[in-house]
């Protein structure tokens, strides 16, 4: 190994453009976070039927790659295309041309690095377990980064970004088992056609790699190990989405007012467990205003549909379920300056209007006009409300209850099953 200090740039000779600028040792991977040892990647001898494809990075023209042991690039047919025998520290990754080129070396397309044990790489300044696949896109001028890798070693980079991860272990295990459900649904009815099957975004779950491990959430995993959810549908039991939000706020919602699909379920259960776990702000949130005209211009732009309303000037109520002691918007009624009127998703509103879904914390909440802006009063509750509330999840583990008591609750009619 050389000295740490040394940093070396060699010239790109073949191409002339590019400077691959090589850093020995394993700074990458000693430098950021807590220096935890990486254990070798767990489940990499499992089907890769069973394996999960992460999106992390689109449209990115280039990275540092680093890996703690030689790695294998294998071609878009799987065939090896080259072989690093050793560490080589970081190295340049770049699109050159409508090819990947990794330090020196030219490929095509689609490459897919394979480290050897312990099976970890990293990008940029984050690590990861398991491979890595480099797709260029039609233009030729980025690349897509996906991250296949066993599901159990994926399921340990989102736990702990999911839920605190000093959370009581049943809560813990109850979100591996909704995580676990969540992301294989995702990939049976997304996956097929498409290079990837989740990103690593709130879109999905989020995924932030070996950074967000840790043995609580490694525990849960394996108490836990291949455990999924599922219900009845026809003749027969599948899977089906099980999404989960913070803080319910006193009831959870029927997913048919938030995401349309209908699964007995989902359908919505009392949740007398989250008031005394949440965060107060979570509960009930502080009102918050927006410039009408900003509401007005940011749903135009997102949903073009709502062009014929001109302006929106009104918002009225649509599907509104009602709960004891609050009421939840499902839809809402938009009514423009020509007085036409359309309805759109109060999910959809919500984060068309504040994107990080931190102000309008969620749909529970009465709106007004005040001047020219609309008001959001009387907030309650943090996310979609769908599924599994984590507050309330939390709230019945600390009362003595396990983890299949919560999913039940959460999922009534669901049954736990083992698919690997
Ligand atoms: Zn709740």
């Amino acid at each position: 190994m050389k000295d740490l200090s040394v940093t070396e740039k060699i010239s790109f000779r073949t191409l002339g453009v590019l400077a691959v600028i090589v850093v020995s040792g394993l700074l990458l991977f000693t430098m950021r976070h807590k220096p935890r040892p990486i254990e070798p990647t767990p489940g990499m001898e499992t089907s890769r039927r069973l394996w999960v494809r992460v999106l992390l990075f689109d449209n990115m023209k280039e990275f540092a790659l680093s890996t703690p042991s030689g790695f294998t690039v294998l071609d878009g047919d799987g065939r090896i295309a080259a072989q690093f025998t050793e560490s080589c520290g970081a190295v340049l990754v770049a699109v050159l041309e409508g090819g990947i080129v990794i330090g020196e070396h030219v490929f095509g397309n689609h490459v897919r690095i394979e480290p050897d044990d312990p099976f970890v790489f990293g990008v940029n300044n984050e690590a990861y377990r398991g491979h890595v696949q480099l797709i260029v896109a039609s233009d030729g001028e980025s690349f897509d980064v996906v991250n296949s890798l066993p599901l159990e070693s994926y399921l340990a980079g989102v736990i702990g970004e999911e839920m605190p991860s000093y959370w009581e272990t049943e809560a813990l295990k109850a979100q591996t088992i909704a995580a676990r459900t969540y992301c294989l649904f995702m990939k049976a009815r997304f996956g097929a056609r498409r290079e990837w099957d989740v990103t690593r975004t709130q879109a999905n779950q989020v995924y932030g790699g070996i950074k967000s491990e840790s043995p609580m959430v490694w525990d849960a995993i394996r108490q836990t190990s291949g455990c999924v959810l599922v219900c009845r549908r026809g003749d027969g039991e599948e899977i089906f989405p099980t999404y989960y939000s913070s803080t319910c706020g006193g009831h959870t919602e029927d997913s048919s007012h938030v995401f349309g699909d209908s699964y007995e379920p989902l359908r919505g259960v009392p949740c007398p467990y989250c008031e005394d776990v949440a965060r107060r702000s979570f509960f009930q949130w502080p009102t918050v205003s927006f410039a009408a005209a900003d509401v007005s211009r940011r749903i135009i732009e997102r949903y073009p549909r709502f062009k014929s309303l001109e302006r929106i000037v009104a918002v009225e109520p649509g599907q509104v379920s009602e709960y004891e002691g609050f009421k939840r918007n499902g839809s809402l009624r938009l009514v423009g300056v020509n007085g036409r009127s359309k309805t759109l998703r109060a999910e959809d509103m919500r984060l068309t209007i504040d994107r990080t879904g931190k102000k309008i914390k969620s749909n529970s909440y009465e709106i007004s006009p005040r001047g020219e802006q609309f008001v959001f009063s009387g907030g309650r509750g943090f996310g979609h409300a769908v599924g599994m509330c984590q507050y309330g999840a939390e709230g019945m583990a600390r009362r003595g209850k396990d983890f299949k008591t919560i999913l039940k609750h959460y999922f009534p009619g669901s049954s736990i099953r083992r698919v690997q």
